[in-house]
């Protein structure tokens, strides 16, 4: 395990989850074309619209 994490494991602050800020990409899965799901809270959001899942 790397003890030293740096900004290649995190998305970019816009993209972080809306309701508790996660940028770890391991946390952050894909569910859809559009559609992100935090596995640190349960939140689904759309990263490219800022904006909830449809
Ligand atoms: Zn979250």
């Amino acid at each position: 395990m790397h003890e030293h994490r740096d900004e290649s494991d995190l998305v970019r602050p816009e993209d972080a989850c809306p309701n508790c800020g996660e940028r770890d990409v391991d946390r952050l899965i894909w569910v859809d074309d559009d559609c992100v799901r935090c596995a640190t809270c349960g939140t689904d959001y759309n990263p490219l619209e800022q904006a909830p899942c449809a």
